[in-house]
């Protein structure tokens, strides 16, 4: 059976005219498919969107905000018990070194001038050593031996600072 316009004009709920409703009605009589077709249409239409309960806007709305500044309470708290975690273990581990300046501010002062001064030569004595090896040795040594004895030398530099720093300290452990 051929449902051309009808389906057409059911599916896209066409405005008919006399002639045309008249068609229609002739081939809904003989027609089960397209009687479904205007069925489904008459419910489609009849099916009332169902509106929200009064206020739901403005109660999701309120429930948002009271979220939102929940939310925020809880990111301060995290905020806060961490800065204060921070400070707690900063002055754990600085309260040694913070008792002793204050016991003997000007020897410590001096103990770190001095460090620092002699950090501050031994490390211009490495970098003229280095300047010096730089200005002989790269002609015959290739370019990865030569950054891995780079790397090898900054991190003994940098065992030996430590090492430094231990040995400047041990005098006051020993007068105190
Ligand atoms: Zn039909």
């Amino acid at each position: 059976m051929n449902h051309q316009p009808f389906e057409e004009w059911l599916l896209n709920d066409k405005h008919l005219n006399p002639t045309e409703k008249r068609e229609l009605d002739a081939h809904l009589r003989d027609c089960k498919y397209c009687t479904a077709l205007t069925e489904t249409g008459f419910a489609l239409r009849s099916a009332r969107v169902v509106a929200p309960a009064p206020g739901f806007a403005m109660r999701f709305q309120e429930r948002l905000a009271a979220q939102k500044i929940a939310d925020r309470r809880r990111r301060l708290w995290g905020l806060l018990v961490l800065i204060l975690t921070g400070i707690g273990l900063a002055v754990w581990l600085t309260a040694p070194y913070i008792s002793a300046i204050a016991a003997s501010p000007v020897e410590w002062l001096t103990t770190v001038a001095a460090y620092i001064l002699f950090l501050f030569m031994s490390l211009q004595a490495f970098g003229e050593a280095l300047s010096v090896l730089a200005r002989i040795v790269p002609g015959f040594i290739p370019p990865y031996v030569w950054m891995v004895i780079i790397s090898a030398m900054a991190g003994l530099g940098l065992l030996w600072a430590i090492s430094i720093w231990r040995f400047v300290r041990a005098p006051r452990g020993v007068s105190v």
